[in-house]
């Protein structure tokens, strides 16, 4: 069976609920590029009139920094991208993550792994597969068993294993990026069977982020584009849980001057909201690199009134 996943536009119309989100990992201050994601998807929300919500992703523990979440929302704030809603924290809805695993373990879909980066590394060598610089490498499938079964909830929860999602055996998915256009993904020959929650309990990424956005509404999705390959693998997700698909959009990223994503890895300096003046500067750094044109460039613009503006010609 050929599972083809064709997305036609979202059936919710911005007038029956527009719930877009930004979804910062707390591992550093918002950087320049980060703040071409905050801004794009304020300006998709607002402009359809939609909500528009803050998620910090503190999933992963090890990565996050102390007080670095209310530093993202102070810079926020000084940015004037106010949101909706209390902000959730996906290390408090870990209830949740576990719920969607276990819904899956109870559809056969999952079976325990034990192999090590360098094991797969070299599976994949011995198979000529070769993965390049930056790129997550293809799980070979060492450790899925012939026949799928459903696992004791217990084992589930506290085995130091990792857990892994059986794919279909043709698993291409299709879907419509509002910028980028038809996009599509081979899962099988691009990702293979990928991990749902590691080896040191936590639950990752893939399955936190499509939880998060089903549990709460979420019907628009802008975010950067470094995030693209791993649409396919959230859309998979969201059909076997039964969940509707939002909208995608993804934003240019922000290259530093060798040519790579900036990242907190790469040091990359945080944006500077020391008043309204450099807020503003910032803004108008992303609103440009964002390709949105004629906004107001004086210099007794107010935030607000930017915004309005850039609002106004957004999209
Ligand atoms: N937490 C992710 C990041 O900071 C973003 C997740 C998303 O927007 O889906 O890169």
């Amino acid at each position: 069976m050929i599972l083809a996943v064709s997305l036609l536009k979202n059936p919710s119309s911005p007038a029956d609920g527009y719930r877009g989100r930004f979804a910062p990992s707390p591992t550093g201050p918002l950087h320049a590029g980060s703040l071409v994601a905050a801004l794009g998807s304020w300006l998709d929300a607002r402009k359809n009139g939609g909500k528009w919500l803050l998620r910090i992703e503190d999933l992963d523990t090890p990565r996050c920094i102390p007080g670095a979440d209310q530093q993202i929302q102070a810079q926020l704030l000084a940015c004037g991208l106010s949101w909706d809603e209390e902000p959730s924290y996906q290390s408090q809805r870990q209830e949740l993550y576990q719920g969607a695993l276990e819904q899956l373990n109870q559809l056969e879909l999952l079976y325990p792994c034990s192999c090590s980066r360098q094991t797969i590394a070299s599976t994949l060598a011995a198979l000529g597969i070769e993965t390049p610089r930056n790129q997550e490498m293809i799980y070979p499938g060492t450790c899925r068993p012939n026949q799928l079964e459903t696992h004791s909830p217990e084992l589930l929860k506290t085995s130091k294993v990792a857990w892994r999602l059986a794919l279909p055996q043709y698993c291409h998915i299709e879907f419509e990026d509002l910028v980028l256009g038809h996009q599509s993904q081979n899962l099988n020959a691009e990702v293979g069977d990928f991990v749902l929650r590691r080896n040191d309990g936590l639950f990752t990424y893939q399955l936190a982020v499509v939880v998060d956005d089903a549990q709460q509404g979420i019907t628009h999705i802008v975010r950067g584009e470094d995030l693209l390959s791993n649409t396919a693998r959230q859309i998979h997700l969201q059909k076997i849980l039964g969940y509707q698909t939002p909208q995608y959009l993804h934003l240019p990223l922000v290259l530093d001057e060798y040519g790579e994503k900036l990242s907190k890895k790469t040091l990359a300096t945080q944006i500077n909201t020391q008043d309204d003046k450099h807020s503003l500067a910032e803004l108008r750094k992303a609103a440009q690199h964002l390709g949105l044109i004629d906004l107001p460039d004086g210099e007794h613009t107010t935030i607000a009134e930017w915004l309005l503006a850039a609002t106004r010609v957004w999209r």
